[in-house]
């Protein structure tokens, strides 16, 4: 019988999103010029680097000058630097200009690009500089050595859906290294259990979620601006969602269509994926799709809370970067050069951490200190109370965050701290309002989300133990039923949750191999009952240009 492999590393970063790919880059240079031969790599669940990976995105490229100076020379497969942007509010069938682009949402000197295709790049740059990448490999648990962190176990491949082995049954291995880090992205399962275990929220505000759901079309030659930027508020969302669409032009006249939808709404019928499909009934909108042809589909969360929802970076052999610890600055929309600055800080206090041969809690705890002083923070801390000011409506977060221009982020508090609250315990009991009666899917416009789905190109080896952990099945069909309507089946963007009734009775039927990992479930059920675990290593989304 084949028993687990126990395999040892030095540096493993967790996830090869751009937080963990360019600290691991700046790691190996730092051990390069300090004559340390450590050895650095990089886990990955997805099949390849990239197929996982989702965002808007307009790309700040400061952490990347940092890393990459002379980068305009390296080919770097953006999109285009942005030309042109534009703010819009908008009415049912209106448009209405904002008399001019607020700073926080100028884009000068920044980048519209596909995350997929640009991770692909840092992921290519990382391996030139010899850090090993492994794919298709997920971390189901930590190593322990009384409380310090000493490894990641890897996910067993080859067990049915009973849990049995299957012929080609492959163990999981034992990865052990002196520093574990998660750049996991956002809720790492990995990361929940490091927050759980050492309770590194203690103190901080709870973490505030949204969710992006996203497609990109195939437009007809010479329609889309390469560089096109434009950000909209109020339909389909109204005033009591937080959130907003995006519109960026891509190369070879694609077109990015994307919705950002707040996971502190109130009413339990709210559906992401059919926002984004009311989104596109906009009279305007749908005359930038005309003859065009949806190419992708995705969906992801993205942690909002800001400075004050950071979590204790760092336990005893372990650090949070990027996503996992929540490095995103909601107001400008932008996480990706936080994260590459956060995994970079990192790279610096594990150099310094193998120069001493110490990866305590305390030695690690200096990279708090690193991202203090750095302008990481500074980013951060003027933006501190954005998103606690929508927890009175769209009008409201305006005014906070317009009063945070003027008064360095404080925003409109007393006391500097604006309180936050986990987005489940907002959804209101018994209050289910059916958003979508006029939602009719045209199949060439409009789609259900089955359709999307299958534009994600994600797929699941069928025969396994589903990954998502419903912990209280009964609850699903009794007090959930009854009190929230079975939020489940709106707030999954993949259709993955079904309550079905059929001769053993009403039960709730998961069709896992739909996920596209983006990690609302985890983050939303108002019991907090389903847990998001890995799959089979390789298995969910095949996204190439998201
Ligand atoms: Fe997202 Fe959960 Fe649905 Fe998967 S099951 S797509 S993680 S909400």
């Amino acid at each position: 019988m084949p028993e687990r492999e126990i395999l040892d590393l030095d540096v493993l970063f967790v996830g090869a999103g751009p937080a963990s790919l360019a600290g691991a880059i700046h790691l190996k240079r730092l051990f390069n010029e300090s004559g340390c031969e450590a050895s650095v790599a990089v886990l990955e669940k997805a099949s390849e680097v990239g197929a996982h990976s989702l965002s808007g995105a307009i790309f700040d490229p400061r952490s990347l000058i940092e890393l990459f100076p002379d980068y305009k020379d390296r080919n770097i497969p953006f999109e285009a630097e942005v030309k042109e942007e534009h703010m819009y509010y908008l009415m049912k069938g209106k448009k209405l200009p904002f008399p001019y682009v607020p700073p926080s949402m100028r884009h000068h000197g920044c980048y519209v690009t596909s995350i997929g295709k640009f991770t692909r790049w840092l992921g290519d740059r990382a391996e030139e500089e010899g850090v090993d990448i492994f794919c298709g490999f997920s971390g189901t648990d930590f190593v322990y050595d009384g409380d310090e962190v000493i490894g990641v176990k890897t996910g067993d491949r080859g067990i049915d859906k009973d849990g049995e082995r299957k012929p080609h049954f492959e163990p999981g291995a034992d990865i052990h290294a002196k520093v574990v880090v998660l750049g996991e992205g956002t809720r790492g399962s990995l990361t929940k259990k490091l927050i759980q275990k050492f309770n590194l929220m203690e103190n901080c505000n709870p973490q505030v979620w949204a969710i992006g759901v996203k497609e990109l079309w195939q437009m007809p030659s010479g329609t889309v601006t390469p560089g096109y930027v434009a950000h909209t508020m109020g339909f389909p969302l109204g005033h009591d969602i937080f959130g907003g669409a995006f519109i960026y032009g891509m190369q070879n006249d694609i077109l990015d269509l994307g919705l950002v939808v707040g996971l502190d709404y109130q009413n339990p019928g709210v559906d992401a994926q059919h926002e984004l499909q009311r989104l596109k009934t906009h009279p305007w909108i749908r005359s930038l799709l005309a003859d065009g042809e949806i190419i992708a589909y995705g969906a992801k969360s993205l942690p909002e809370g800001g400075w004050y929802s950071l979590p204790k970076l760092t336990v005893g052999g372990a650090m949070l970067i990027g996503d996992s610890a929540g490095f995103l600055n909601g107001q400008r929309l932008k996480g990706i050069h936080l994260a590459m600055k956060s995994g970079m800080l990192a790279a610096e206090t594990i150099s310094e951490a193998f120069a001493a041969d110490d990866f305590s809690a305390a030695s690690l705890a200096s990279f708090t200190d690193k991202v203090n002083s750095s302008w990481l923070k500074n980013e951060l801390w003027k933006v501190r109370n954005f998103h606690q000011g929508f927890d009175r409506g769209l009008l409201g977060g305006l005014i906070n965050s317009g009063l945070g221009l003027f008064t360095g982020g404080r925003g409109w508090g007393i006391k500097d701290r604006l309180p936050s609250h986990h987005g489940h315990e907002l959804m209101q009991k018994g209050t289910a309002e059916d958003r979508y009666a006029d939602l009719e899917f045209d199949g060439k416009y409009l789609f259900d989300k089955v359709t999307d789905v299958y534009y994600s190109a994600t797929a699941h080896e069928e025969d396994q133990i589903p990954h998502l952990h419903v912990h209280d099945m009964d609850i699903c069909i009794t007090k959930c039923t009854e009190e929230y309507g079975n939020p489940c089946e709106k707030f999954c963007p993949a259709d993955v949750y079904e309550m079905v009734q059929d001769s053993d009775g009403k039960r709730l039927q998961i069709n896992f191999s739909n996920c596209v990992h983006c990690k609302t479930c985890d983050i939303m059920d108002p019991y907090q009952i389903i847990d998001w675990v890995p799959p089979e290593g390789g298995d969910g989304p095949g996204w190439v240009n998201l």
